[in-house]
């Protein structure tokens, strides 16, 4: 479904990606592991074209969505990214933040995105906090607009880099309520995390990173209980 296909990323010198391969089914979820450094952000803003690659190619559903001619309006509209830093638009509303890309790339009227924002924030009980400006509501409140904000679009797939990072613990679990409910729903997602807990109860795959390459990946339990390689070890012993 999405296939990510022998790629290269460097700035400059400094060779992040060093040939990355990873195919993701539809309606899996897979989460990448691995230090500081070893390239997950990185990999998941090629996906969704904030990165140029060097080399390789990335497809969804068989079209090639990197290299020249490539349409970043709708390769954004098909995948969705969501940040720790959740950067939602501060001088906008949630509803505004929320209907931007679905009336500016999508070509959906004001009335039909409003309508399908307000069902999305209700998904996440936020409806309520449809006139609200970003800095009126907590972390995990900006968090939980920044993912309805990505899935306003209808994204084929779904990136999410360390989301729960930047909240407080009791919040996290909100935000991973919504992340299991989306993946029940069969949605396509590709996850960058440090949390192993976080990895282990919705990731279905998980893919260890080491240094630009993908080192290991296997099922969850796979990986946590009975790592293969001696780094992936060395990285569990030291996070877990
Ligand atoms: P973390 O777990 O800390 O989020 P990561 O695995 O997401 O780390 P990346 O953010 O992908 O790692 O960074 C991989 C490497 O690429 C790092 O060495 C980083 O310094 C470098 N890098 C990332 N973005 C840029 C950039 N815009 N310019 C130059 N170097 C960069
Ligand atoms: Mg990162």
């Amino acid at each position: 479904f999405l296939q990510i296909d022998d790629v290269h990323k460097a700035y400059g010198q400094h060779e992040v990606l060093k040939g990355v391969s990873l195919d993701v089914e539809r309606h899996e979820v897979v989460c990448l592991i691995g230090a500081s450094g070893s390239g997950k952000s990185t990999l998941l803003r090629c996906v969704n074209g904030l990165e140029e690659i060097n080399g390789g190619e990335i497809r969804i559903e068989g079209d090639t969505v990197t290299g020249a001619g490539v349409d970043l309006n709708a390769l954004r509209r098909d995948v969705g990214i969501v940040f720790q830093s959740y950067n939602l638009f501060p001088h906008m509303s949630v509803l505004e933040n929320v209907t931007l890309a679905p009336i500016r790339v999508g070509g959906v009227s004001k009335a039909e995105a409003e309508e399908r924002a307000m069902g999305l924030l209700g998904s996440v009980n936020m409806q309520d906090k449809a006139r609200s400006y970003p800095d009126m509501l907590s972390g995990g409140q900006q968090q939980r607009v920044a993912i309805v904000r990505a899935l306003a679009t209808q994204p084929r797939v779904l990136l999410l880099d360390e989301i729960t990072a930047a909240l407080d613990p009791e919040l996290v679990g909100d935000v991973l309520e919504i992340v299991r409910e989306l993946a029940r729903g069969g949605l396509t997602m590709l996850l960058a995390t440090h949390e192993m807990g976080f990895a282990k109860e919705v990731a279905s795959q998980v893919c260890f990173l080491d240094a630009g390459s993908i080192l290991e990946r296997g099922p969850a339990q796979q990986i946590f209980e009975e790592p293969r390689e001696e780094r992936t070890q060395q990285f569990l012993s030291r996070v877990v």
